[in-house]
């Protein structure tokens, strides 16, 4: 079989491709390297639902950060996914801070972003009680948001599969030929597949995948942001995003609540030789931690319950990359795709696809083609008496597995079957937040991979942390 469209990478534009193509009857697969969607630079990030006001007028970030904002909050309720218009404010503590922020100021408003307010440190505090008292003017972003990146991925993933698109995970692209019209791609297991257009969505490995189809003209430089997360007994500290003013590296560490109710505190912006080095540093942390000390003193780091690294896939002329390969004919690059990749998810897509149908792809609409994504939380938002219905149709809601996060048996067997369906731990972590809360799944892991490998009929000693070789089991003893 010959797929029209083939997309290389699951993250956050893959995934956002796949199902704004899923509206056309087209044959389209989205090919993921790893077990699960969301592995790379989307599933370990701010997850800011930028203003707009930052990127230089004129640049592809730019545009889509002006064009996706609102998209992506649509995309998110469309998708039943966690997301909350909690708005912004970019802090100066100096002159200088004060000046960067007035620039910012100025720019938001060349770049067509209004609401937008310059307030003194008295102001900000006044909307936030934990600000720093050295915060002497801030820019306030009331249209700026959060949302949850990996379930959005994961969703947006799951709705284009839904509407007939096809996921191939563990199909890491290894080599690309492309003759007759036509590129066949081949993984490192030696499977293949055919497809008539390529789209390049691999993140960090962009340059890399578009090298194997014959066009070297893409460098990324990989740029790790290290984070703490801490307790949602914390996740009020603040209830805006706090940025300070920007440094040469990017947007500086923020202080934010998550859309999930943690609290979230990075990144740093560190060159790194891969974009696979996602481990954290005693350095890294240590100046986050100074960092938010000095705009949220309060922030209390006992509290601290995880800590993770992202890496963003940047390039030398700091804009995205997203258009036709300029070597190889019917390849579209979506590449260099730093912040505010999240936020632009949407536009870029809808970019995208305008591209294809310049290229000539037909793009004929299907009538029943769906958006909507079921709320795989729902069942947490019921009153206990609607909790009490379910339960007397599926006891298995009546159990909890997680206690931390109050997740249930039947929440966890339901993302085993969902679009993307959890196939390991780390994947039912990310669907129903079990393992999430402070125990970090000390009590509900040997449950969790119990009901794995049930509902995948698989052993208990195959079931998997993260897929390949990762088990979570040696034997029996
Ligand atoms: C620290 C940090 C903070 C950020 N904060 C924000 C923010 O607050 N707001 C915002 O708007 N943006 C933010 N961003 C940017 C945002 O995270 C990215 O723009 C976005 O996630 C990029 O998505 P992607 O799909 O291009 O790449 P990725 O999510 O990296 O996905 C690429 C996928 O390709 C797969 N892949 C790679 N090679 C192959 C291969 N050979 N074969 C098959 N599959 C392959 C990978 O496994 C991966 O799943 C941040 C990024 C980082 C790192």
């Amino acid at each position: 079989m010959i797929y029209d469209i083939a997309i290389v990478g699951a993250g956050v534009c893959g995934g956002m491709i796949a199902r704004e193509l899923s509206r056309y009857d087209l044959r389209v697969c989205l090919l993921e390297r790893a077990n699960d969607v969301a592995m790379g630079a989307s599933k370990a990030n701010s997850g800011i639902i930028h203003g707009g006001f930052d990127p230089e007028p004129g640049t592809l970030k730019q545009k889509f950060n002006t064009e996706g904002r609102e998209l992506l909050f649509d995309a998110a309720r469309e998708l039943s996914v966690p997301h909350i218009r909690n708005g912004s404010l970019v802090c100066a503590f100096t002159p200088e801070e004060e000046e960067q922020v007035r620039e910012l100021y100025a720019r938001g408003a060349t770049n067509g972003i209004d609401n937008l307010h310059l307030i003194s440190g008295e102001q900000a505090r006044a909307l936030e009680s934990s600000l720093s008292q050295g915060v002497t003017l801030a820019l306030h972003v009331p249209d700026a948001g959060i949302v949850c990146p990996y379930k959005l991925t994961i969703a947006a993933v799951g709705n284009a599969m839904d509407n007939g698109v096809e996921l191939h995970r563990n199909f890491e692209v290894t080599g690309i030929e492309h003759s007759g019209g036509i590129f066949t791609l081949k993984s490192a297991a030696g499977e293949s597949v055919s497809t008539k257009y390529l789209i390049n969505c691999a993140g960090g490995h962009a340059g890399k995948v578009a090298a194997m189809a014959g066009d070297d003209s893409i460098e990324i430089i990989p740029r790790a942001g290290e984070y703490m997360l801490l307790d949602r007994s914390e996740g009020k500290t603040v209830g805006h995003t706090i940025f300070r003013a920007p440094s040469k590296e990017g947007k500086g560490i923020l202080v934010s609540p998550t859309a999930d109710g943690n609290l979230l505190l990075g990144p740093t912006a560190v060159r790194v030789d891969t974009p696979d080095s996602t481990q954290t540093t005693r350095e890294g942390l240590a100046a986050v931690a100074r960092s938010v000390k000095e705009s949220v003193p309060n922030v209390d780091l006992s509290r601290v319950i995880t800590s993770f690294t992202g890496v963003r896939a940047s390039h030398a002329a700091g804009d995205f990359i997203v258009g036709q390969s300029k070597t190889v004919d019917n390849m579209i690059n979506v590449a260099a795709i730093d912040s505010p990749g999240l936020t632009a998810c949407v536009a870029i897509a809808r970019y995208v696809t305008d591209i294809l149908g310049g290229m000539g792809v037909q793009l004929d609409r299907k009538p029943d083609w769906c958006g909507k994504r079921e709320d795989t939380e729902a069942f947490s938002k019921l009153t206990d008496e609607e909790k009490d219905a379910v339960i007397k149709q599926n006891p298995a809601y009546g159990r909890i597995i997680c206690r931390c996060e109050e997740i249930t048996e039947g929440e966890i067997r339901a993302a085993l079957h969902i679009n993307p369906p959890a196939l390991d731990m780390d994947g039912v972590k990310r669907r129903t937040r079990s393992g999430m809360g402070r125990c970090q799944g000390g009590f509900c892991a040997p449950f969790v991979m119990k009901l794995i490998a049930e509902e995948r009929q698989i052993e208990l000693e195959e079931v998997t942390k993260n897929g390949g070789s990762s088990k979570m089991l040696t034997g029996r003893i």
